[in-house]
C-alpha cells in the first residue's frame, strides 16, 4: 500500500440494518493512480449466512410483510431523494473507483435515481387477473414477492446496477442480500447509509462484499434464498446455473455479448461513423451490449475504417475526473491483463486500423488505447469472445443477406443495430437478428422503461419496466367453489 494524503475510508458490511466489523478486509483502487482507495469488510461464509437470515426473518416474520405497496413505493421515492442530493458525491466516487469518465459516471448516478423512481412508481400497480372459469366458481390470480434475492453484481455500472436489482426487489416486497463486485462496491456502500432512513426495517436490504468465488458462491448454494440475479460475465453465468442446481432457484442472468453494429452503405455517413465508435467505445467498452463487432457494408467498407481511425484518434484518454476525458482506465489489473492479452492476439488475427496498445502520456494507470481491427472473420477469437474494453473487430460483408448471417453467427444475442436510410431493410435486419435489444441509427440508449436482456448464450429473464418486476413475483392462482353442492365423485 503507498502512503498517501489521501485517508484510506474503511466500509463494513451492512447486515441486518447493522454496520458490521470484519475479521478480514480488501484493498480497493483507484485504477488511474493504481492507489488504494479503500478498505472493504469480507463477508465469509458466516456472515454471508447472516445475511440471508436476516433477510430470511424480515421477509417470513418481519413488518415488511405487512408493508403496503404505496409504502415501499415510498421508500424507494426517499432512496430516489437521498441518490439525487447526494448526486456529486456519488458520481465522483464512482469515477474513481472505476475509472470511467465523470461525466458518464454524472448520467449513471441520475439514472440511479430514475431506477428508483420508477420501481417506486410500480410498486402499487401490481394487479392480478380473474380467469374465466365456469360459473359456479371464482379464479384469481395474487402477485407475491419470490422472497429472498441474492444479487450478484459487476464492476462497469456499479450502482446502477444495484439499483436495477433493489428497486423491483423492493417494490415487489422481496428481501434482498446484494453482493457488489469485489472491485467496485464504494458506492453501494454509500446507499448502504440511506436504507433505514429511507424507511427499510432491518434485514430487507442487507449488503455484502467479497470476492465470486467465496462470498458469491455461499450466497448461491444458500438455502435460505430463493432467487439469485446476476449481472456478469458468461462463464460465471454458467457456474451460477449449476451452483443453483441443487436448492432448484429461480435464476436470472444477463452476462456478456458480442453484439453487431451493421452499417448499410445507404447509412448516413457522419452518425454511423460517430455511432460505430460510440457504440464499442463508451466506457471503455467496458459494456455488456458492447457494439464490439462492427459489420460494414463492402461498398463502404475501406472508407468507413479509415473515418473511424481518423475520428477515434481524437478520443481524450485522460484522468476520470477531468471534464474533457471521454475514456479512463480499465477498472482493475486484471481487466487490463486480460485486454491487453486480446489486444496481442487481435494482432495476429486481423490488421490494425489503430490503437492495439498502453498509451504512452500515461506513467500510471490501466490505460489501453482505443483499438480497431480490421478485416476480421467472423470466425477469429477478437470476433467471438468478449473482451470487455476497448476494442472493436470490422467485419466487411456483401449484402443483407451476409449481414445478418454474420450478424447472427455467435454463441451470444445481448443486443444489436443496424444502420440504413432504408426502412424496409432496417426492418427486415430487425427480425431477423437474435438479440434482446435491436437499436435502429443509434447503439446504447437504455431506459428504464424498456426491457433489457439476452436471447441465447446472453442469459435470460429481462430486467428493467414491467419485465424486471416479474422476475421478482410468483403468481398464485386462487380457486373459490362456489358451488355448495358436495363434489358427488364418490
Ligand atoms: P469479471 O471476471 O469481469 O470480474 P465476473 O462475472 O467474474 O466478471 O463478476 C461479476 C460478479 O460475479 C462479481 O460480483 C463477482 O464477484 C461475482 N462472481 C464471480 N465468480 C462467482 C462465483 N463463482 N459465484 C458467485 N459469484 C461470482
Ligand atoms: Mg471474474
Amino acid at each position: 500500500m503507498t502512503t498517501t494524503a489521501k485517508a484510506v475510508k474503511s466500509y463494513r458490511n451492512y447486515i441486518n440494518g447493522q454496520f458490521v466489523e470484519a475479521k478480514e478486509t480488501f484493498p480497493v483502487y483507484d485504477p488511474a493512480t493504481e492507489e488504494v482507495i479503500a478498505s472493504v469488510a469480507v463477508a465469509d461464509a458466516a456472515e454471508v449466512d447472516r445475511a440471508v437470515k436476516a433477510a430470511r426473518a424480515a421477509f417470513d416474520s418481519g413488518p415488511w410483510a405487512t408493508t403496503t405497496a404505496q409504502d415501499r413505493g415510498r421508500i424507494l421515492f426517499k432512496l430516489a431523494e437521498k441518490v439525487r442530493a447526494n448526486a456529486a458525491m456519488l458520481a465522483e466516487l464512482e469515477s474513481r473507483n472505476t475509472g470511467k469518465p465523470i461525466v458518464e459516471a454524472e448520467f449513471d448516478i441520475a439514472d440511479v435515481a430514475t431506477c428508483f423512481e420508477y420501481y417506486g412508481g410500480l410498486a402499487n400497480k401490481v394487479t392480478g387477473s380473474v380467469n374465466p372459469v365456469p360459473a359456479n366458481a371464482l379464479s384469481f390470480t395474487m402477485r407475491e414477492p419470490v422472497g429472498v434475492a441474492g444479487q450478484i453484481i459487476p464492476w462497469n455500472y456499479p450502482l446502477l446496477m444495484a439499483a436495477w436489482k433493489l428497486g423491483p426487489a423492493i417494490a415487489a416486497g422481496c428481501c434482498c442480500v446484494l453482493k457488489p463486485a469485489e472491485q467496485t462496491p464504494l458506492t453501494a456502500m454509500e446507499l448502504a447509509n440511506w436504507l433505514e432512513e429511507a424507511g427499510l426495517p432491518p434485514g430487507v436490504v442487507n449488503i455484502i462484499n467479497g470476492v465470486g468465488e467465496t462470498t458469491g458462491a455461499a450466497l448461491v448454494t444458500h438455502a435460505g434464498v430463493d432467487k439469485i440475479a446476476f449481472t456478469g460475465s458468461a462463464a460465471v453465468g454458467k457456474i451460477i446455473v449449476k451452483a443453483a442446481a441443487d436448492t432448484l432457484k429461480r435464476v436470472t442472468l444477463e452476462l456478456g455479448g458480442k453484439s453487431p453494429n451493421v452499417f448499410f452503405a445507404d447509412a448516413d455517413w457522419e452518425a454511423a461513423v460517430d455511432g460505430a465508435l460510440f457504440g464499442v467505445f463508451i466506457n471503455q467498452g467496458e459494456v455488456c451490449s458492447a457494439g464490439s463487432r462492427i459489420l460494414v457494408e463492402k461498398k463502404i467498407y475501406s472508407k468507413f475504417v479509415e473515418a473511424m481511425a481518423e475520428k477515434a484518434k481524437r478520443i481524450k484518454l485522460g484522468p476520470p475526473l477531468s471534464r474533457e476525458t471521454k475514456m479512463g482506465p480499465l477498472v482493475s489489473k486484471e481487466q487490463y491483463d486480460r485486454v491487453s492479452s486480446y489486444l496481442a492476439l487481435g494482432k495476429s488475427e486481423a490488421k490494425t486500423a489503430i490503437g492495439g496498445g498502453r498509451p504512452r502520456e500515461f506513467a500510471k494507470g490501466y490505460y489501453v488505447e482505443p483499438t480497431i481491427f480490421y478485416d476480421v472473420d467472423n470466425s477469429a477469437r477478437i470476433a467471438r469472445e468478449e473482451i470487455f474494453g476497448p476494442v472493436a473487430s470490422v467485419i466487411p460483408f456483401d449484402g443483407e443477406g451476409e449481414a445478418i448471417r454474420i450478424a447472427n453467427d455467435t454463441p451470444y444475442g445481448l443486443a444489436g443495430a443496424v444502420w440504413t436510410r432504408d426502412i424496409y431493410k432496417a426492418f427486415r435486419v430487425v427480425k431477423s437478428m437474435r438479440a434482446g435489444i435491436v437499436w435502429v441509427n443509434h447503439m446504447q440508449p437504455t431506459y428504464v422503461e424498456a426491457p433489457w436482456g439476452g436471447y441465447k448464450q446472453s442469459g435470460f429473464g429481462r430486467e428493467l419496466g414491467p419485465w424486471g418486476m416479474e422476475e421478482y413475483l410468483e403468481t398464485k392462482q386462487v380457486f373459490v367453489n362456489l358451488d355448495e353442492a358436495p363434489i358427488g365423485w364418490y
